[in-house]
Order: C-alpha cells, then structure tokens, then sequence
C-alpha cells in the first residue's frame, strides 16, 4: 500500500514539475525567435528592409572599429533610422578585438570598450535616449582567457557579466542557439546564437531545423547571420537565402513569438518566478 502511495506521490510530483517547466510564450506562441546580425555590414540594412516589409524586428550588433568595421560611422544616420523602426540596434564593443588581443587586456579595458560603443550608440543611434539594449560576445566569446579570475586581466563568465550589466541587459554567445526560457532567467549573459552561413541550402536548412526544434522543444531560437552576397568575412549566405529564412517565420507565424533579443529576453525574465542571476547567488 505505501508502495503504492508513493508511486502516486511520485507520478504528482512529476506532473506538477513537468506542468511548472512549460513556459508561456506571449499569444500561447509555441517558440520564440530572433534574428541577429553582427558587425553592421552594410547589407545588414538591406537585411531591416527585407524584416520590415514582412512586420519582423531583428537585433543589430554594431562594432565601430577593428575588423574593418569604420562603414558603420559613415552609415551611422541609416542605423539611427533602423532603431527609430522598432528594430535593436546593439552594442558589439568598439574594437571587436579578436581572442588574441582581448587576452593581454585588462578587464578595466574591456568595460572601457564596452562603455565607448554605448556612448557612440548613445549619441549617433539613441538620439540621445538611454534605450535598453543587449550586447553581443566578439567572436562569440562570453569568457577572456581562462575561467580562472585573474584580478589583472581575466574574466569568467560571472566576471564578464558584472563589468557589463551596468552598460547592457543581456548578452549573447555563440552556440547551439537554442534557449530554454528558465535557463535565460537566470542567465542572460549568456544567451546562445547559432551561426547561420553556408550555401543557399544549407543556410536556409540550418535555420528551419533550429526554428523547428525550437516549436518542438518550447524553447528561444536564436540565430546569427553576418553580411549578404559577395559582401562580408566568409560567413556570408545569399540575399535569396536570407529571404527564404524570413519567408520561412512568416509560414510559422501561429507558433512564433518573434522579437528582438532585448525584448524576448525581457519577457522571459518578467514571466519568471524566480529570476535571480545565477552569478549574484556565487
Ligand atoms: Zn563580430
């Protein structure tokens, strides 16, 4: 009989747990996605364009130096514009330094860059208005150096959160880019993107599969894409790819909450009980 009872008890404790795991998503959506792009190539406001005319908001990750990356002050009025249309523009550090460079800087260097690109942010694309906004991990990395804290230069991941909080509310890596809502709660320095690049097909497969994972799992699908056509670092995919990808959201619309990373990020975390960074606990 007790046998019994505890199955019982067992079988109501894992219901209880399995209905307090699945997150509500705005409009009863099944997923949530967001479409990000990195270092303000110039193509990327054609990417707004191509959003816009299908009533989708992306996240711009700008970058105002190192890696080329100067064409984003000689556009900057076109990127205030593409904020002014309700889509994220944000912070991508100023330098973009490469893993090489970033490991002999200091972390006093770093918040330094970070606070430089908000106020570049700040004055040529906010228009003077604070705006809550993410940040994006040059290279992806949300860790200089080792794990190990290194009073000098090193930063782990809790460490990299805290000189970025006061400048940023989130930020995002390079992953899987799938999201599970009750980890980003607790963790929204660490928001997974997966790299969308390739040819026409495998681009365009690449994002379905995570789209249709994210439906199936109840999870945020973020993913990353850097310049269109003939321009860009190697990560390119086709503006034709690009279009299918956006065409392929409008088709999943009924079970898509699609946002920013700012905005998703922001909705998770007020629809969560307990959403104490898991780096304030340590
Ligand atoms: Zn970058």
């Amino acid at each position: 009989m007790n046998a019994l009872k505890n199955s019982y008890a067992a079988l109501a404790i894992l219901l209880f747990c399995s209905s307090a795991t699945a997150f509500q998503w705005p409009e009863n959506k099944k997923s949530a996605v967001s479409l990000t792009s990195d270092d303000g190539w110039n193509s990327q406001l054609l990417q707004a364009d191509i959003l816009d005319a299908r009533g989708i908001k992306g996240t711009f990750y700008l970058t105002v130096v190192g890696m080329g990356m100067a064409r984003v002050a000689a556009h900057a009025k076109k990127w205030a514009k593409v904020h002014r249309r309700g889509h994220e523009v944000g912070n991508h550090s100023f330098s973009h330094w490469d893993d090489r460079v970033l490991a002999t800087k200091t972390k006093h260097d770093i918040a330094d860059d970070v606070g430089n690109m908000e106020a570049w942010l700040l004055q040529h694309v906010y228009g003077n208005v604070p705006v809550d906004h993410t940040f994006a991990y040059p290279q992806g990395n949300g860790t200089v150096g080792s794990q190990e804290i290194d009073e000098r230069k090193q930063a782990g991941a809790c460490e990299y959160e805290r000189l970025l909080s006061p400048m940023v509310s989130g930020a995002r890596t390079l992953g899987s880019g799938e999201n599970r809502p009750e980890m980003i709660a607790r963790r929204r320095f660490s928001i997974s993107g997966i790299a969308i690049d390739g040819d026409d097909e495998t681009a365009f497969n690449r994002a379905k599969k995570a789209i249709d994972n994210g439906i199936t799992k109840g999870t945020w699908t973020v993913a990353v894409f850097h310049s269109l056509g003939d321009e860009g670092d190697g990560y390119s995919i086709s503006r034709a790819a690009y279009t299918r990808i956006a065409d392929y959201l409008v088709l999943r619309r009924a079970d898509l909450y699609i946002a920013p990373v700012v905005t998703v990020k922001n909705h998770i975390v007020a629809n969560t009980p307990r959403a104490d960074s898991a780096c304030a606990l340590q």
